[in-house]
């Protein structure tokens, strides 16, 4: 299981997100507050922002996100109003490898999977980064497009009952998250909103989402729908 987060709003630097707050990714990398799976998330990281022409850049690694001084030096030197970032926890059997690091992406997408299904179930999908459960998922929800992401969870958890599949996506102007299985948090700030797996401080403003909804972050409005199981 993996830790994730997004933030679409005004420019921030992905050191604000990741790296400052008290309980951010850093410290989630090594003692996150809220995992139900898995005790730290040492098995790589990445962080994928949209650039001022709407290009999505990633860093992506397959060692722990605190070993990166690299990273640290130069992260508050970016700025991005649109950031996808994870912190990982390889389950057992899956490639440690820095292209099975969140966030994938098919151009246009950044996309974060905390979670895990088994791979036998999800149909082959053409350009998975890598061959861990969530590359593939992420390959496959990729073909069907992010505007049946809901109805594509939903199907995958219909043919693996013990899947976890809580998604983040973010495409420079848009926020997509689902929660299946896994906890999610919304925080709007005057700036932006926040979604994580956990809140990265004690601020009373974070909200828990529900099990099993389908999130969308735009213009500043954060809209949940149920999704229907099977
Ligand atoms: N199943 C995932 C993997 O091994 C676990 C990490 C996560 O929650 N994304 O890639």
């Amino acid at each position: 299981m993996c830790r994730h987060l997004a933030w679409l709003g005004e420019p921030v630097s992905p050191a604000a997100l990741m790296l400052d707050p008290p309980s951010g990714l850093l410290v989630q990398s090594y003692a996150p507050r809220r995992q139900k799976h898995g005790l730290m998330n040492a098995d790589g990281w990445g962080v994928g922002f949209f650039d001022d022409d709407g290009v999505p850049r990633r860093w992506r690694s397959a060692a722990p996100l605190w070993g990166d001084a690299s990273f640290a030096s130069v992260a508050p030197a970016l700025f991005s109003r649109c950031v996808v970032a994870a912190v990982r926890s390889a389950s057992v059997g899956m490639p440690i490898e820095a292209s099975a690091s969140a966030p994938f992406s098919d151009g246009t997408w950044l996309l974060s999977h905390n979670g895990l299904v088994d791979r036998a179930v999800l149909p082959a999908a053409r350009h998975a980064e890598s061959t861990n459960d969530s590359a593939l998922l992420a390959a496959l929800i990729f073909e069907r497009g992010l505007d049946t992401l809901g109805q594509t969870v939903a199907a995958v958890a219909a043919d693996d009952p013990n899947a976890r599949l809580n998604i983040l996506a973010a495409n420079g102007s848009r926020v997509l998250a689902t929660t299946w299985g896994d906890t999610l948090a919304v925080l709007r700030r005057d700036d932006g909103v926040v979604l994580a797996s956990e809140p990265y401080d004690d601020d009373p403003a974070w909200e828990e989402i529900p099990d099993r909804h389908l999130v969308e972050v735009s213009d500043a409005h954060v809209h949940m729908t149920p999704l229907k199981g099977s």
